[in-house]
């Protein structure tokens, strides 16, 4: 199938005005590691390891995740492959986990919180993608954080699962880059003082505007307040792009705003560098961002962060594209 935006599959993402953007894919298994490179991804911004166990009656062996990996590190031949640790709980469930029944399940027990009560299963997740290092660009990344205790902990499970690996003889990278998502309005309002712990965010904005408009992303009757667009959701952003520069780290986005038209000038003005989606919508927005000026953007922004409303927001920036593009 050829489309229209074919002649970008191999360009970098630029504005206008030449700042430079990363577009990567969100994945949820090893097959879309390497077609996604058809599609124009510059990397995977995104690989859910959840669903390598859904879908089964048992955990996935240490060899079956080292085996995943891998063929997602070779597939992406050598371009950067963020892979988050298990985040299983709120809206993934997983029955052969036995999650305990909770009235609360996306204020309960899911993603790290999960992983840290269950270190044999965090450690063998965290020795396959270890062993798999040395195969590609492997960052990592660890969901749903919401204190510094949290993140700390989990590195100092990865820094002990790296050693027994290294004084057992096994290769491992010993540079990979370690990251978070921030999907927590308190991890976002902490975001300098976690941004020096990590070597990047990835902002989760799908349930970054659940916690932050207190409306179950999955529940209609709420789904009014369910609001990308509300300044709130930008100013939290601003706080988690600027407290990532501020010590020289980078940021990304990985929820569904990553390729939303609306959303993306004001993201591109608030700093975010790396935008990971559906993979199929990398082109189009590559050629959208093509016809952006980050200076605008910029200015953009900053006027988003001072409206009242998600209506205001939206009207606003339909009316500017009107005028930029
Ligand atoms: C998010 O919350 O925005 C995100 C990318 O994670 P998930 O959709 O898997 O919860
Ligand atoms: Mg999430």
């Amino acid at each position: 199938i050829t489309s229209k935006w074919d002649h970008f599959v191999h360009q970098p993402t630029v504005t206008k005005d030449g700042h430079q953007v990363t577009l990567a894919a969100n994945i949820v298994s090893e097959k879309e590691g390497s077609s996604v490179l058809f599609n124009g991804a510059e990397g995977v911004g995104l690989f859910r390891t959840e669903f390598l166990f859904m879908g089964r009656n048992e955990l996935p062996s240490e060899e079956k995740q080292f085996q995943t990996y891998k063929s997602i590190l070779v597939g992406m031949q050598g371009k950067p492959v963020v892979i988050r640790t298990l985040d299983v709980g709120g809206d993934k469930d997983v029955p052969h986990l036995h999650l305990p029944y909770e009235s609360n399940p996306f204020l309960g027990y899911r993603a790290i919180r999960y992983s840290l009560k269950e270190p044999v299963q965090f450690e063998t997740q965290l020795r396959a993608l270890l062993r798999a290092s040395v195969f590609g660009h492997l960052k990592i990344m660890f969901p749903m954080v919401t204190t510094l205790t949290e993140l700390r902990t989990a590195k100092m499970l990865l820094n002990k699962v790296k050693q027994e690996l290294l004084n057992a003889g096994t290769q491992v990278n010993e540079n990979i880059e370690i990251g978070m998502m921030v999907e927590v309005p308190a991890t976002a309002i902490m975001a300098d003082v976690f941004a020096k712990e990590v070597d990047f965010f990835s902002i989760g904005t799908n349930d970054l505007i659940q916690y932050t408009m207190a409306a179950d992303r999955l529940n209609e009757r709420v789904a009014y307040l369910y609001q990308p667009y509300n300044p709130a959701i930008f100013r939290l952003i601003k706080m988690v792009s600027d407290a990532a520069h501020n010590q020289g780290k980078w940021v990304g986005l990985c929820g569904e705003m990553a390729a939303d038209s609306i959303a993306i000038p004001i993201l591109l003005g608030l700093g975010v560098e790396e935008f990971s989606m559906n993979a199929a919508s990398i082109l189009q927005v590559r050629s959208y961002i093509h016809q952006l000026s980050q200076t605008e953007m910029r200015k953009l922004a900053e006027a988003v962060l001072h409206m009242e409303t998600a209506e205001d927001v939206q009207q606003f920036i339909q009316q500017a594209l009107n005028d930029v593009c």
